[in-house]
Protein backbone atom coordinates (compact mmCIF):
# COMPACT_ATOMS: atom_id res chain seq x y z
CA UNK A 1 0.00 0.00 0.00
CA UNK A 2 1.07 3.51 -0.89
CA UNK A 3 0.62 7.20 -0.67
CA UNK A 4 -0.27 9.10 -3.47
CA UNK A 5 -0.39 12.83 -4.71
CA UNK A 6 -2.77 13.64 -7.31
CA UNK A 7 -2.38 16.49 -8.96
CA UNK A 8 -5.44 18.93 -11.01
CA UNK A 9 -8.86 18.75 -9.83
CA UNK A 10 -10.76 19.04 -12.48
CA UNK A 11 -13.15 16.01 -14.41
CA UNK A 12 -10.20 13.40 -14.69
CA UNK A 13 -9.01 14.36 -11.49
CA UNK A 14 -12.66 13.85 -9.61
CA UNK A 15 -12.49 10.13 -11.42
CA UNK A 16 -9.14 9.21 -9.98
CA UNK A 17 -9.54 10.59 -6.94
CA UNK A 18 -12.87 8.40 -6.40
CA UNK A 19 -11.10 5.31 -8.05
CA UNK A 20 -8.47 5.21 -6.36
CA UNK A 21 -9.82 5.67 -2.94
CA UNK A 22 -11.95 2.35 -3.68
CA UNK A 23 -9.18 0.56 -3.56
CA UNK A 24 -7.49 0.45 -0.03
CA UNK A 25 -5.25 -1.94 -0.43
CA UNK A 26 -3.19 -0.51 -3.06
CA UNK A 27 -3.55 2.90 -2.24
CA UNK A 28 -2.70 4.32 1.37
CA UNK A 29 -3.25 8.60 1.84
CA UNK A 30 -4.43 10.12 -0.67
CA UNK A 31 -3.43 14.04 -1.19
CA UNK A 32 -5.18 15.62 -4.03
CA UNK A 33 -4.08 19.65 -4.93
CA UNK A 34 -4.95 21.61 -7.69
CA UNK A 35 -4.63 25.53 -8.26
CA UNK A 36 -8.28 26.18 -7.29
CA UNK A 37 -8.83 23.82 -3.79
CA UNK A 38 -12.36 24.47 -2.83
CA UNK A 39 -12.46 22.33 -6.03
CA UNK A 40 -9.93 19.62 -4.39
CA UNK A 41 -12.44 20.08 -1.25
CA UNK A 42 -15.96 19.34 -2.94
CA UNK A 43 -13.75 16.04 -4.60
CA UNK A 44 -13.40 15.16 -0.90
CA UNK A 45 -16.05 15.61 0.28
CA UNK A 46 -17.91 13.47 -2.75
CA UNK A 47 -15.18 10.87 -2.25
CA UNK A 48 -15.93 10.66 1.49
CA UNK A 49 -20.09 10.34 0.86
CA UNK A 50 -19.34 7.90 -2.20
CA UNK A 51 -16.66 5.60 -0.96
CA UNK A 52 -16.13 6.52 2.83
CA UNK A 53 -12.83 7.50 2.63
CA UNK A 54 -11.22 10.60 4.01
CA UNK A 55 -8.48 12.34 0.98
CA UNK A 56 -6.30 15.34 1.95
CA UNK A 57 -6.36 18.74 -0.16
CA UNK A 58 -3.91 21.25 -0.49
CA UNK A 59 -3.09 24.54 -2.94
CA UNK A 60 -0.61 23.78 -5.63
CA UNK A 61 0.48 26.06 -8.53
CA UNK A 62 1.75 23.01 -10.73
CA UNK A 63 4.36 25.70 -12.95
CA UNK A 64 5.56 26.55 -9.95
CA UNK A 65 8.32 23.93 -9.14
CA UNK A 66 9.49 24.68 -5.92
CA UNK A 67 6.42 24.78 -4.66
CA UNK A 68 5.87 21.11 -6.15
CA UNK A 69 8.59 20.07 -4.76
CA UNK A 70 8.15 21.61 -1.23
CA UNK A 71 4.59 20.10 -1.38
CA UNK A 72 6.09 16.98 -2.14
CA UNK A 73 8.45 16.78 1.14
CA UNK A 74 5.40 17.27 2.91
CA UNK A 75 3.19 14.62 1.80
CA UNK A 76 5.67 11.74 0.55
CA UNK A 77 4.27 10.43 -1.82
CA UNK A 78 5.36 7.08 -3.65
CA UNK A 79 3.69 8.71 -7.00
CA UNK A 80 2.64 11.60 -8.05
CA UNK A 81 -0.66 11.49 -10.58
CA UNK A 82 -0.71 14.56 -13.04
CA UNK A 83 -4.19 15.04 -13.93
CA UNK A 84 -3.80 19.06 -14.50
CA UNK A 85 -3.34 19.91 -17.54
CA UNK A 86 -0.38 19.25 -20.56
CA UNK A 87 1.44 22.73 -19.99
CA UNK A 88 2.37 21.57 -16.17
CA UNK A 89 4.05 17.79 -17.23
CA UNK A 90 7.78 18.92 -17.56
CA UNK A 91 7.57 21.09 -14.12
CA UNK A 92 6.26 18.33 -12.73
CA UNK A 93 8.40 16.30 -13.75
CA UNK A 94 11.79 17.95 -12.70
CA UNK A 95 9.83 18.54 -8.95
CA UNK A 96 9.68 14.80 -9.25
CA UNK A 97 13.06 14.29 -9.89
CA UNK A 98 14.17 16.79 -6.70
CA UNK A 99 11.73 15.39 -4.59
CA UNK A 100 12.69 11.36 -5.48
CA UNK A 101 9.26 10.57 -6.45
CA UNK A 102 7.34 8.32 -8.94
CA UNK A 103 5.39 10.53 -11.77
CA UNK A 104 2.38 9.25 -14.36
CA UNK A 105 0.68 11.50 -16.33
CA UNK A 106 -2.43 11.25 -19.54
CA UNK A 107 -1.44 13.88 -21.85
CA UNK A 108 1.94 14.75 -23.47
CA UNK A 109 3.92 18.35 -22.96
CA UNK A 110 2.77 20.85 -24.95
CA UNK A 111 4.13 24.96 -24.95
CA UNK A 112 1.30 26.95 -23.76
CA UNK A 113 1.98 29.60 -26.70
CA UNK A 114 1.85 26.88 -29.62
CA UNK A 115 -0.73 24.17 -30.27
CA UNK A 116 2.23 21.19 -30.39
CA UNK A 117 1.96 18.26 -28.82
CA UNK A 118 5.14 15.90 -28.96
CA UNK A 119 7.07 13.40 -27.24
CA UNK A 120 10.55 14.59 -27.56
CA UNK A 121 10.33 17.39 -24.56
CA UNK A 122 9.58 14.10 -21.88
CA UNK A 123 11.66 11.72 -24.22
CA UNK A 124 15.08 13.71 -23.36
CA UNK A 125 13.94 12.88 -19.42
CA UNK A 126 14.98 9.70 -19.78
CA UNK A 127 18.34 9.60 -18.33
CA UNK A 128 17.76 11.93 -15.18
CA UNK A 129 14.72 8.80 -14.16
CA UNK A 130 17.17 6.30 -15.09
CA UNK A 131 19.69 7.91 -13.03
CA UNK A 132 17.79 8.80 -9.92
CA UNK A 133 16.28 4.95 -10.20
CA UNK A 134 12.82 6.94 -10.81
CA UNK A 135 9.81 5.58 -13.19
CA UNK A 136 8.07 8.41 -14.76
CA UNK A 137 4.95 6.46 -17.34
CA UNK A 138 3.56 8.56 -19.92
CA UNK A 139 0.12 9.12 -21.50
CA UNK A 140 -1.76 6.68 -19.11
CA UNK A 141 -5.31 7.76 -20.04
CA UNK A 142 -7.83 5.95 -22.59
CA UNK A 143 -6.36 7.34 -25.55
CA UNK A 144 -3.45 7.62 -25.04
CA UNK A 145 -3.03 4.90 -22.74
CA UNK A 146 -5.39 2.02 -23.29
CA UNK A 147 -5.32 2.27 -26.87
CA UNK A 148 -1.31 1.75 -26.77
CA UNK A 149 -2.07 -1.08 -24.41
CA UNK A 150 -4.62 -2.56 -26.53
CA UNK A 151 -2.24 -2.45 -29.47
CA UNK A 152 0.44 -3.97 -26.86
CA UNK A 153 -2.30 -6.75 -26.13
CA UNK A 154 -3.49 -7.77 -29.79
CA UNK A 155 0.93 -7.66 -31.05
CA UNK A 156 1.60 -10.26 -27.78
CA UNK A 157 -1.43 -12.33 -28.15
CA UNK A 158 -3.14 -12.16 -31.69
CA UNK A 159 -0.34 -11.11 -34.24
CA UNK A 160 3.15 -12.45 -35.23
CA UNK A 161 3.52 -8.70 -36.86
CA UNK A 162 1.28 -6.08 -37.26
CA UNK A 163 1.21 -3.22 -40.45
CA UNK A 164 -1.78 -1.31 -40.53
CA UNK A 165 -3.69 0.68 -37.00
CA UNK A 166 -6.77 2.41 -37.19
CA UNK A 167 -7.69 3.77 -33.52
CA UNK A 168 -11.24 4.87 -33.85
CA UNK A 169 -12.89 6.99 -30.85
CA UNK A 170 -16.16 7.71 -30.89
CA UNK A 171 -18.37 9.60 -28.41
CA UNK A 172 -21.74 8.19 -28.90
CA UNK A 173 -23.78 10.35 -25.84
CA UNK A 174 -25.58 14.07 -26.00
CA UNK A 175 -24.64 16.05 -23.57
CA UNK A 176 -28.11 18.39 -24.06
CA UNK A 177 -25.79 21.79 -24.79
CA UNK A 178 -25.57 23.75 -27.40
CA UNK A 179 -21.82 23.89 -27.43
CA UNK A 180 -19.18 21.97 -25.34
CA UNK A 181 -16.15 20.07 -24.88
CA UNK A 182 -15.79 16.73 -23.11
CA UNK A 183 -12.33 17.21 -21.75
CA UNK A 184 -10.57 20.55 -21.23
CA UNK A 185 -11.79 22.90 -23.91
CA UNK A 186 -8.62 24.91 -24.43
CA UNK A 187 -6.69 21.37 -25.01
CA UNK A 188 -9.52 19.77 -26.74
CA UNK A 189 -10.06 22.27 -29.29
CA UNK A 190 -6.31 23.08 -29.90
CA UNK A 191 -5.94 19.26 -30.62
CA UNK A 192 -9.20 19.47 -33.23
CA UNK A 193 -8.14 22.31 -34.94
CA UNK A 194 -4.36 21.25 -35.26
CA UNK A 195 -3.39 19.65 -38.98
CA UNK A 196 -3.74 16.19 -39.52
CA UNK A 197 -0.66 14.06 -39.20
CA UNK A 198 -1.14 10.39 -39.62
CA UNK A 199 1.66 7.38 -39.89
CA UNK A 200 2.83 6.29 -43.87
CA UNK A 201 5.20 3.91 -44.54
CA UNK A 202 8.06 5.81 -42.62
CA UNK A 203 7.24 8.95 -42.03
CA UNK A 204 4.34 11.42 -40.70
CA UNK A 205 2.41 12.79 -43.45
CA UNK A 206 0.25 15.96 -42.81
CA UNK A 207 -3.19 17.06 -44.32
CA UNK A 208 -5.64 19.69 -43.78
CA UNK A 209 -7.76 19.81 -40.37
CA UNK A 210 -10.46 17.11 -40.37
CA UNK A 211 -10.28 16.99 -44.40
CA UNK A 212 -10.80 13.52 -43.57
CA UNK A 213 -13.68 11.52 -42.64
CA UNK A 214 -16.12 8.45 -43.43
CA UNK A 215 -18.85 6.69 -41.33
CA UNK A 216 -18.07 4.18 -38.65
CA UNK A 217 -20.35 1.83 -37.22
CA UNK A 218 -19.66 0.96 -33.64
CA UNK A 219 -20.61 -2.73 -32.14
CA UNK A 220 -23.59 -3.70 -29.36
CA UNK A 221 -26.11 -0.79 -31.37
CA UNK A 222 -23.78 2.29 -30.13
CA UNK A 223 -24.65 3.37 -33.76
CA UNK A 224 -23.29 4.60 -36.92
CA UNK A 225 -21.34 7.98 -36.51
CA UNK A 226 -19.13 10.07 -39.22
CA UNK A 227 -15.31 9.86 -37.35
CA UNK A 228 -12.55 12.33 -38.85
CA UNK A 229 -8.78 11.39 -39.36
CA UNK A 230 -6.65 13.60 -36.99
CA UNK A 231 -3.19 13.50 -35.40
CA UNK A 232 -3.12 12.34 -32.07
CA UNK A 233 -0.17 11.54 -29.63
CA UNK A 234 -0.26 7.87 -29.18
CA UNK A 235 0.73 7.70 -33.23
CA UNK A 236 4.41 9.16 -32.50
CA UNK A 237 4.86 6.66 -29.64
CA UNK A 238 3.18 3.27 -31.24
CA UNK A 239 5.37 4.11 -34.57
CA UNK A 240 8.86 4.39 -32.95
CA UNK A 241 7.85 1.32 -30.61
CA UNK A 242 6.65 -0.94 -33.24
CA UNK A 243 8.47 -0.48 -36.51
CA UNK A 244 6.42 -2.72 -38.16
CA UNK A 245 3.85 -0.45 -38.94
CA UNK A 246 3.08 0.50 -42.32
CA UNK A 247 0.34 3.07 -41.32
CA UNK A 248 -1.24 4.50 -38.46
CA UNK A 249 -4.24 6.55 -38.08
CA UNK A 250 -6.46 8.16 -35.50
CA UNK A 251 -10.22 8.54 -36.03
CA UNK A 252 -12.58 10.53 -33.55
CA UNK A 253 -16.32 10.91 -34.23
CA UNK A 254 -18.17 14.90 -33.93
CA UNK A 255 -21.57 15.68 -34.31
CA UNK A 256 -22.32 18.35 -37.41
CA UNK A 257 -23.61 20.25 -34.37
CA UNK A 258 -20.28 20.63 -32.91
CA UNK A 259 -18.08 20.87 -35.89
CA UNK A 260 -20.79 23.96 -37.32
CA UNK A 261 -19.94 25.52 -33.87
CA UNK A 262 -16.26 24.92 -34.10
CA UNK A 263 -15.97 26.45 -37.35
CA UNK A 264 -17.87 29.74 -36.25
CA UNK A 265 -15.55 30.13 -33.44
CA UNK A 266 -12.62 29.57 -35.39
CA UNK A 267 -13.78 31.64 -38.08
CA UNK A 268 -14.08 34.75 -35.94
CA UNK A 269 -11.06 34.33 -34.07
CA UNK A 270 -11.93 33.00 -30.35
CA UNK A 271 -10.21 29.83 -30.89
CA UNK A 272 -6.72 31.86 -31.70
CA UNK A 273 -4.32 31.22 -28.45
CA UNK A 274 -2.42 34.25 -29.87
CA UNK A 275 -2.74 37.17 -27.10
CA UNK A 276 -4.82 40.32 -27.78
CA UNK A 277 -5.56 43.82 -25.78
CA UNK A 278 -9.06 44.14 -24.42
CA UNK A 279 -9.64 46.75 -22.52
CA UNK A 280 -5.96 47.38 -21.22
CA UNK A 281 -5.74 43.79 -20.68
CA UNK A 282 -4.19 41.23 -22.51
CA UNK A 283 -6.27 37.99 -22.87
CA UNK A 284 -5.81 34.72 -25.07
CA UNK A 285 -8.97 34.63 -26.96
CA UNK A 286 -9.33 30.47 -26.31
CA UNK A 287 -8.73 30.88 -22.95
CA UNK A 288 -12.01 33.19 -22.91
CA UNK A 289 -14.09 31.17 -25.21
CA UNK A 290 -12.98 28.15 -22.08
CA UNK A 291 -14.20 30.11 -19.22
CA UNK A 292 -17.64 30.58 -21.30
CA UNK A 293 -18.12 27.11 -22.00
CA UNK A 294 -19.47 24.75 -20.04
CA UNK A 295 -17.17 23.08 -17.61
CA UNK A 296 -16.55 19.31 -18.53
CA UNK A 297 -16.34 18.30 -14.95
CA UNK A 298 -20.25 19.05 -14.99
CA UNK A 299 -21.36 17.60 -18.11
CA UNK A 300 -22.13 14.37 -16.30
CA UNK A 301 -25.32 14.82 -15.04
CA UNK A 302 -26.91 15.76 -18.30
CA UNK A 303 -24.93 13.42 -20.55
CA UNK A 304 -26.77 9.89 -21.86
CA UNK A 305 -25.58 7.45 -24.38
CA UNK A 306 -21.93 5.54 -25.00
CA UNK A 307 -18.56 6.10 -25.75
CA UNK A 308 -17.00 3.40 -28.12
CA UNK A 309 -12.87 3.35 -27.86
CA UNK A 310 -10.84 1.20 -29.61
CA UNK A 311 -8.37 0.04 -32.49
CA UNK A 312 -8.56 -1.79 -35.62
CA UNK A 313 -5.80 -3.78 -36.27
CA UNK A 314 -4.56 -5.72 -39.12
CA UNK A 315 -0.93 -7.99 -39.67
CA UNK A 316 0.02 -11.47 -39.93
CA UNK A 317 -0.47 -14.54 -37.75
CA UNK A 318 1.56 -18.04 -39.10
CA UNK A 319 1.88 -16.22 -42.33
CA UNK A 320 -2.25 -15.65 -42.80
CA UNK A 321 -3.45 -11.86 -43.15
CA UNK A 322 -5.20 -11.14 -39.75
CA UNK A 323 -8.15 -8.14 -38.64
CA UNK A 324 -8.36 -7.60 -35.07
CA UNK A 325 -10.95 -5.14 -33.78
CA UNK A 326 -10.20 -4.43 -29.95
CA UNK A 327 -12.82 -1.88 -27.86
CA UNK A 328 -14.20 -0.87 -24.94
CA UNK A 329 -17.86 0.23 -24.48
CA UNK A 330 -18.73 2.60 -21.92
CA UNK A 331 -21.95 4.19 -20.81
CA UNK A 332 -22.05 8.14 -19.72
CA UNK A 333 -25.14 7.37 -17.03
CA UNK A 334 -23.36 4.25 -15.36
CA UNK A 335 -20.49 6.58 -14.73
CA UNK A 336 -22.15 9.57 -13.04
CA UNK A 337 -24.25 6.74 -10.93
CA UNK A 338 -21.09 5.52 -9.74
CA UNK A 339 -18.22 8.22 -9.38
CA UNK A 340 -20.73 11.93 -10.92
CA UNK A 341 -18.70 12.10 -13.83
CA UNK A 342 -19.29 11.34 -17.70
CA UNK A 343 -17.73 8.77 -19.56
CA UNK A 344 -14.66 10.89 -21.15
CA UNK A 345 -13.53 11.78 -17.58
CA UNK A 346 -14.21 8.14 -16.16
CA UNK A 347 -12.30 6.36 -19.40
CA UNK A 348 -9.31 8.75 -18.63
CA UNK A 349 -9.40 8.37 -14.84
CA UNK A 350 -9.63 4.65 -14.89
CA UNK A 351 -6.62 3.92 -16.76
CA UNK A 352 -4.77 6.91 -14.98
CA UNK A 353 -5.55 4.71 -11.28
CA UNK A 354 -4.61 1.20 -12.77
CA UNK A 355 -1.30 3.06 -14.49
CA UNK A 356 -0.68 4.04 -10.55
CA UNK A 357 -1.77 0.44 -9.61
CA UNK A 358 0.99 -1.22 -12.06
CA UNK A 359 3.30 1.36 -10.33
CA UNK A 360 2.79 0.68 -6.88
CA UNK A 361 2.49 -2.97 -7.44
CA UNK A 362 5.51 -3.05 -9.22
CA UNK A 363 4.32 -4.94 -12.58
CA UNK A 364 5.50 -1.84 -14.20
CA UNK A 365 7.90 -0.08 -12.08
CA UNK A 366 11.33 0.48 -13.91
CA UNK A 367 13.25 3.45 -13.67
CA UNK A 368 13.41 5.63 -16.95
CA UNK A 369 10.64 7.15 -18.74
CA UNK A 370 8.18 4.80 -20.58
CA UNK A 371 5.37 4.71 -22.78
CA UNK A 372 2.21 2.63 -21.91
CA UNK A 373 2.42 -0.36 -25.06
CA UNK A 374 6.93 -0.62 -23.49
CA UNK A 375 4.83 -2.84 -20.68
CA UNK A 376 3.68 -6.13 -20.48
CA UNK A 377 0.03 -5.20 -21.47
CA UNK A 378 -1.59 -8.05 -19.12
CA UNK A 379 -2.37 -7.03 -15.85
CA UNK A 380 -3.39 -3.71 -16.92
CA UNK A 381 -6.12 -5.70 -19.67
CA UNK A 382 -6.64 -7.60 -16.76
CA UNK A 383 -7.53 -4.73 -14.25
CA UNK A 384 -9.74 -3.20 -17.11
CA UNK A 385 -12.10 -5.60 -16.80
CA UNK A 386 -11.94 -5.90 -13.22
CA UNK A 387 -12.11 -1.71 -12.53
CA UNK A 388 -15.06 -0.79 -14.68
CA UNK A 389 -14.10 -0.55 -18.49
CA UNK A 390 -14.30 -3.98 -19.61
CA UNK A 391 -13.11 -4.40 -23.19
CA UNK A 392 -13.99 -7.62 -25.98
CA UNK A 393 -11.68 -8.68 -28.84
CA UNK A 394 -13.28 -9.63 -32.05
CA UNK A 395 -11.57 -10.95 -35.65
CA UNK A 396 -13.01 -8.95 -38.75
CA UNK A 397 -12.79 -10.14 -42.23
CA UNK A 398 -9.41 -9.39 -43.55
CA UNK A 399 -10.30 -6.83 -46.38
CA UNK A 400 -13.70 -5.70 -45.01
CA UNK A 401 -12.63 -3.33 -41.67
CA UNK A 402 -13.67 -0.46 -43.55
CA UNK A 403 -9.84 1.21 -43.35
CA UNK A 404 -7.36 1.25 -46.64
CA UNK A 405 -4.01 0.22 -46.37
P1 LIG B 1 -9.88 20.21 -16.41
O1 LIG B 1 -9.64 21.51 -17.06
O2 LIG B 1 -11.26 19.80 -16.02
O3 LIG B 1 -8.96 20.09 -15.10
C1 LIG B 1 -7.64 20.51 -15.06
C2 LIG B 1 -7.29 20.79 -13.62
O4 LIG B 1 -5.91 21.17 -13.55
C3 LIG B 1 -8.11 21.93 -13.00
O5 LIG B 1 -8.50 21.56 -11.71
C4 LIG B 1 -7.10 23.08 -12.98
O6 LIG B 1 -7.27 24.00 -11.94
C5 LIG B 1 -5.81 22.33 -12.74
N1 LIG B 1 -4.67 23.14 -13.13
C6 LIG B 1 -4.48 23.82 -14.29
N2 LIG B 1 -3.33 24.50 -14.24
C7 LIG B 1 -2.79 24.26 -13.02
C8 LIG B 1 -1.62 24.67 -12.37
N3 LIG B 1 -0.74 25.49 -12.95
N4 LIG B 1 -1.39 24.22 -11.12
C9 LIG B 1 -2.25 23.39 -10.50
N5 LIG B 1 -3.38 22.96 -11.07
C10 LIG B 1 -3.65 23.39 -12.32
O7 LIG B 1 -9.23 19.11 -17.38
P2 LIG B 1 -9.60 17.55 -17.48
O8 LIG B 1 -9.79 17.00 -16.12
O9 LIG B 1 -10.65 17.40 -18.51
O10 LIG B 1 -8.25 16.96 -18.10
C11 LIG B 1 -7.11 16.73 -17.28
C12 LIG B 1 -5.97 16.17 -18.11
O11 LIG B 1 -6.38 14.95 -18.71
C13 LIG B 1 -5.54 17.08 -19.29
O12 LIG B 1 -4.14 17.06 -19.36
C14 LIG B 1 -6.11 16.40 -20.50
O13 LIG B 1 -5.36 16.66 -21.67
C15 LIG B 1 -5.99 14.94 -20.08
N6 LIG B 1 -6.89 14.03 -20.82
C16 LIG B 1 -6.37 12.86 -21.31
C17 LIG B 1 -7.17 11.98 -22.00
C18 LIG B 1 -6.64 10.65 -22.41
O14 LIG B 1 -7.43 9.77 -22.78
N7 LIG B 1 -5.35 10.39 -22.37
C19 LIG B 1 -8.58 12.29 -22.32
C20 LIG B 1 -9.07 13.50 -21.67
C21 LIG B 1 -8.22 14.35 -20.97
P3 LIG B 1 -8.46 25.09 -11.92
O15 LIG B 1 -9.62 24.27 -11.44
O16 LIG B 1 -8.02 26.12 -10.99
O17 LIG B 1 -8.61 25.57 -13.35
Amino acid sequence: MKDILIIGAGGVGSVVAHKCAMLGDTFGKITLASRTKSKCDAIAESVKSRVGKEIATAAIDADDVAATVALLREVKPFLLINVALPYQDLSLMDACLEAGVHYLDTANYEPPNEAKFEYHWQWAYQEKFANTGLCALLGSGFDPGTTNVFTAYVLKHHFDEIHYLDIVDVNGGDHGKAFATNFNPEINIREVTAPCRHWQKDKFVETPAMSRHQPFTCPEEVGTFEIYRMYHEELESLTKHIPTLRKAQFWMSFSQNYLKHLEVLQNVGMTSITPIEYNGQSIVPLQFLKAVLPDPGDLGKSTQGRTCIGCIVRGVKDGQDKAIYIYNICNHEDCFEEVGSQAISYTTGVPAMIGAKMLVEGHWLKPGVWNMEQNDPDPFMDDLNKHGLPWEIVELPVGETGFED
